[in-house]
This record gives C-alpha cells, sequence and structure tokens, in this order.
C-alpha cells in the first residue's frame, strides 16, 4: 500500500450533500486486517440514511460514509493475524461493539451510546475501496459463495429473528393430541424487502408451511424471485385482512418485515394460540403515515388468551452471521441462480448518482462495485 488515502463515498447532513471525497487509511496494527471492498449494496435502510439529516456522524468528522452490507478481499494481514489471510473473501459486520459485551453479542449492547453502526450511525460504513479493519468484525466466505455474499447480512438477520422465536415457542414443551400428527409449524412473513425474501428462503430450508402477505402484485419483480419456493403468496393490497381473518388464516410464528407501524398493527389478529411475532422492520421516523385506530382491549386480550410473544429484533451477531454462512451455501446449491437475481442493478462506485435516481420499485438490492 503506498496510498495513505482512499477514495469513499461521504453523506454531509449540513448541506444535505453526497459526493465522493478522499478519506484517510488507518495505519495496519498487528490485530487488524486491510480489506479491500469489492461491492457494497444500497438498502432502504442506506436511503433513510441519506435523508437524516440529523444522523449521528463518527466523532470528529461531518460527513458519515454509508454501506452497511457489502463484500471484500482480504489485502494484508496484521503479524498477530492467525484467523485470515490474503485472499480471503469477507463480509464485514455492522456494530462497532462497546469492548464489554460477553460472547461478542453487541447485537443486545443496552448502552447505544457506547456502540456505533457501520454507515448507519456514529461509525463509517464500507462505500470506500479500502479499510482496516479488526478480525472480529470479518465473517470468511466460502469462494464459491462471493456472488451470493451481499445476501450475507440480510440472511443474518433473518437467522437471527427466527432463532429467537424458536427458542420463545420452546419455553412450553407442549402438544395438543387434538392437533393433527403430521402438523406442519406455520409462518407469516410480511413484506418483501431483502430481509423479507432471505427470511422467506431460510424457512423454506427449515420446511415451514410459508404465507406470504404483501402489497405487491404476484408478478412484480420481488414476489417472482420467490418463484421456485412452496409458498402462498398474498397481496393484501387486493384482498381485506378482515377477509383473510374471516377465512381462518392463522400462524404459529410471523416475521413482521415491512417497518410500516400500520401493517404492523393489522397483522397481529393472524397470531394463533401460543404464537410469536418478530417485528424485524424499523419505522420511518420521519413517515408521515397515520397510525391506524385500534381495538387495544381486542389485542391484549387475545395476547393474554393466547400466551402470545411480540418481540423486535434487529442486526445480527456473529452467531448469527455464522450460521448464514451455513444456510446459504445450502440456499445456494438449491436456488442459486433466483438468489443472484436478487442483486438487480450494479454500477461503478463513481456512478454513485445513478443508483440513487433508481425507482425503488423496479429493483432489489442494487450495489455499487470498487476496482
Ligand atoms: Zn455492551
Amino acid at each position: 500500500m503506498t496510498s495513505q488515502t482512499t477514495r469513499a463515498l461521504a453523506y454531509f447532513p449540513s448541506d444535505g450533500e453526497i459526493r465522493l471525497t478522499d478519506f484517510p487509511i488507518q495505519p495496519l496494527e498487528a490485530d487488524e486486517i486491510l480489506v479491500r471492498i469489492t461491492r457494497v449494496a444500497f438498502t432502504r435502510r442506506d436511503r433513510l440514511l441519506l435523508e437524516n439529516k440529523s444522523a449521528i456522524m463518527p466523532e470528529g468528522d461531518n460527513f458519515i460514509i454509508p454501506g452497511h452490507v457489502a463484500v471484500g478481499k482480504v489485502v494484508e494481514i496484521g503479524s498477530m493475524v492467525k484467523e485470515f489471510e490474503p485472499g480471503d473473501i469477507v463480509v464485514p459486520t455492522i456494530r462497532r461493539d462497546c469492548h464489554r459485551c460477553i460472547d461478542a453479542r453487541s447485537d443486545l449492547c443496552p448502552h447505544p451510546d457506547r456502540y456505533q453502526d457501520s454507515g448507519i450511525s456514529g461509525a463509517h460504513g464500507f462505500a470506500r475501496d479500502f479499510m482496516t479493519v479488526h478480525g472480529r468484525y470479518l465473517i470468511k466466505i466460502p469462494p464459491q459463495l462471493e456472488d451470493l455474499a451481499l445476501l450475507l447480512t440480510h440472511l443474518s438477520v433473518a437467522e437471527k429473528a427466527h432463532q429467537e422465536a424458536i427458542q420463545i415457542i420452546k419455553r412450553y414443551n407442549f402438544y395438543c393430541y387434538h392437533d393433527s400428527i403430521d402438523v406442519v409449524p406455520s409462518a407469516l412473513i410480511t413484506g418483501m424487502g431483502s430481509v423479507g425474501i432471505m427470511m422467506t428462503y431460510l424457512l423454506s430450508l427449515y420446511g415451514y408451511r410459508i404465507t406470504v402477505f404483501c402489497r405487491r402484485e404476484s408478478d412484480d419483480i420481488r414476489s417472482k424471485v420467490l418463484e421456485p419456493l412452496d409458498l402462498e403468496y398474498i397481496n393484501t393490497s387486493r384482498i381485506p385482512m378482515s377477509r383473510l381473518e374471516k377465512a381462518g388464516y392463522s400462524f404459529q410464528q410471523l416475521f413482521e418485515t415491512t417497518g410500516d407501524p400500520e401493517y404492523m398493527i393489522s397483522v397481529m389478529p393472524f397470531m394463533g394460540p401460543n404464537a410469536v411475532m418478530a417485528i424485524i422492520g424499523v419505522p420511518d421516523h420521519d413517515s408521515e403515515e397515520k397510525i391506524p385506530e385500534v381495538d387495544i382491549n381486542r389485542v391484549f386480550t387475545r395476547m393474554v388468551m393466547g400466551n402470545q410473544v411480540i418481540f423486535g429484533s434487529i442486526k445480527a451477531g456473529r452467531d448469527a452471521f455464522e450460521l448464514a454462512v451455513k444456510d446459504l451455501t445450502e440456499l445456494s446449491d438449491l436456488y442459486g441462480d433466483s438468489l443472484v437475481s436478487l442483486l438487480t442493478d450494479t454500477f461503478p462506485l463513481a456512478e454513485y448518482n445513478r443508483l440513487l435516481t433508481l425507482n425503488t420499485r423496479d429493483t432489489i438490492i442494487p450495489s455499487l462495485t470498487l476496482t
């Protein structure tokens, strides 16, 4: 490495500008790794950051480098690094921890002022050619998964929520013999963002009877990605929720990924007895959508009478990333071509403006390539 700076995309909230800038490359410490970022995704979360004038900047800077979903290649390792070598394909994790959370579970850290989220809040993201990073923030990817590696972060969010749902369900060692013997667990996934889609693929791997509620037509680009899977796809813009409720739709596990509070509330009646619902989508704080009137009596009565649990789950810890590598390997063997089609639009970093002006309805996971 001769250059001491790297090209980086930067968002300046003071004037709302997004532009390329030169950014310093931190000198490599003995336990650090120099990574060349090869591709960075652009998600709904990134879009929200670039519209947020009160985003939290990394200490000492008046801008933030966006990009929290990326893949890269190890270029150089510090003298003490054992787990990585030059040429390894890696995915960086998002959270920069407080250094006091046990088992690297910084995704559970209760002190938001003590951790940062790369490319989201308080730490620079990955839309840059090079970065120096500690090995504990990198996940090694088998070379055959390189083309799908951008899906790993979304899949890890799905893994965490699914693992938690299973653990909550296991609090009862329960079975009712009035149920049919061959009952297959039922799951509802709402929303077809990248996490919703990866959630659907993940649950197909685990053999669930899957239903998707979505407000898109069944020939929409996103719903087409689900074609290889055995599931029921319901466009709730066409079929009112009240009709589905009357038809007896009811689920044991629900994964809400829309980030739309109105939608979250409208799916609550679909929780069956002993059901758990994971809320994964983060609402947009600036959204002007009105929260609907809710029959709160009915909601709480159902929760109590049905032993129901609703929980929030966001960004995965290292365990979930590692589980995602294992499951992505299997998904790649089964559905590699469909999964690749999730990565819809690719532009060189210098053409970031083309990415920013894409119509979000015509794209799933657009990305920037860096060379
Ligand atoms: Zn902590």
